[in-house]
């Protein structure tokens, strides 16, 4: 039996997690419960999952959560520190982390620490620290297992390998305004922005999959995870979103992992790794498709990516300064305060006014986040 924490358990990636814990409560048990302040959805988990502990992040929402779960033996805790601290447990055996942003770093790199498994889907945690978290997983002999789909094909697609590889083929549906150019983006809406076209997914990572910064995010998440250089890493749009990503060696060959597009089947493979467990997945019936196509994205309208790969080739602080940019952007941008177009401006902005530091300490990565924000 697995023991498994979640962090971000009331978000889509967390949600899903536990459709994968319900179908196999033979295989899987939930140990820990994080949230950030949806307390009522927390306690309805709770109390059908019954782990060892749960914690808010808000800590307004405590008594609350307290109060619901006050007949049961459910530890209750609040506040980030809390959830830094229950990744010590010795009964977890691995860590989903599905919180998103930046808030994710400090459990995941906890998690790391103790040595636990982690299953990663805050992709914003390679991306900030990607050589700080990479390497504290080597020294704790803590294995990192992708969950984002993309990550997990190619994950997928290396098993068994020893050669190096030639080039990851990172693929990407392109979102709801592929094919549109910047004069069509200038009055896109938000309703539009969150209509993917086949992923069902939390907002920011929605409206990240529609301005392709989530792809950008995803490259440099990809270096880290598997050591290749940016430049090896090629992005293809391939709008239907049924091969996952794919791997080419020194001869030539390309591996790909595909299916039909839900998140549970990379969740599930992060949780039962090395094994393939029984799955309800509608199978992709190769029919469906009669075209499968591919293009090259443009990176001059979606701007987005182009700054993505600006900040891995500069490094250092650089990509953290661009997420947290991000991040506030995209808020704006969902509070209505500035226009689709205007997210890259404010990303490029940050990245061109930050002080920049080649060799960031952690500290430093934690003061490039805040000053970014605050400006
Ligand atoms: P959601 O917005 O749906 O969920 C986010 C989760 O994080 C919620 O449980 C939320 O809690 C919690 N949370 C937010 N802020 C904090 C905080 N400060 N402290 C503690 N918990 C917090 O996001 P997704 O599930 O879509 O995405 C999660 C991560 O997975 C992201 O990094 C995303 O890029 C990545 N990912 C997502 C995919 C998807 O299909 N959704 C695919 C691949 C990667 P609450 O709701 O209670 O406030």
């Amino acid at each position: 039996m697995k023991h498994i924490a979640i962090l971000g358990s009331t978000g889509s990636i967390g949600t899903q997690a536990l459709n994968v814990i319900r179908r196999h409560r033979d295989l899987f048990a939930v140990e820990v419960l994080c949230a950030g302040s949806n307390a009522d959805l927390l306690v309805k988990q709770a109390k059908e999952f019954e782990p060892n502990a749960v914690v808010i992040a808000d800590e307004n929402k405590y008594s609350q959560v307290r109060d619901a779960l006050t007949d049961s033996n459910i530890k209750v805790f609040a506040g980030e520190s809390s959830m830094v601290d229950l990744m010590e447990m010795e009964s977890v055996d691995m860590v989903l982390a599905a919180i998103v942003g930046f808030a994710g770093l400090r459990p995941t790199l906890r998690a790391l620490e103790c040595g636990k498994a982690v299953a990663l889907a805050n992709k914003e945690t390679m991306v900030v620290a990607g050589a700080i978290v990479t390497a504290t997983a080597a020294r704790h002999h803590a294995p990192i297992f992708p969950v984002d789909s993309e990550h997990s094909a190619i994950f997928q697609s290396l098993i068994g390998e020893v050669s190096p590889i030639d080039k990851i083929l990172l693929t990407a549906s392109g979102g709801p305004f592929r094919g549109m150019k910047r004069e069509q983006l200038e009055s896109v809406t938000l309703e539009q922005a969150l209509k993917h076209p086949n992923w069902s997914m939390g907002r920011k990572v929605t409206i990240d999959s529609a301005s392709l910064m989530n792809k950008g995010l995803e490259v440099i998440e990809a270096k880290w995870l598997f050591g290749v250089d940016a430049k090896d890493i090629e992005v293809l749009v391939h709008p239907q979103s049924v091969v996952h990503s794919m791997v080419q060696f020194q001869d030539g060959s390309i591996k790909a992992q595909l299916g039909v597009p839900t998140m549970e089947t990379p969740i599930q493979f992060a949780f039962s790794f090395p094994e393939r467990i029984e799955s309800h997945v509608p199978r992709l019936n190769f029919a469906d498709y009669p075209s499968l196509t591919f293009e090259k994205p443009d990176r001059q309208t979606f701007r987005c990516l182009e700054l993505a790969y600006r900040a891995i080739d500069k490094g250092g602080n650089l990509p953290c300064v661009m997420n947290a940019a991000n991040e506030v952007a995209v808020q704006r941008f969902i509070e209505g305060k500035i226009s689709f177009l205007g997210i890259a401006d404010y990303v490029e902005h940050a990245m061109q006014t930050a002080q920049f530091i080649s060799n960031p300490t952690l500290y430093d990565l934690f003061e490039s986040d805040k000053i970014t924000r605050s400006k």
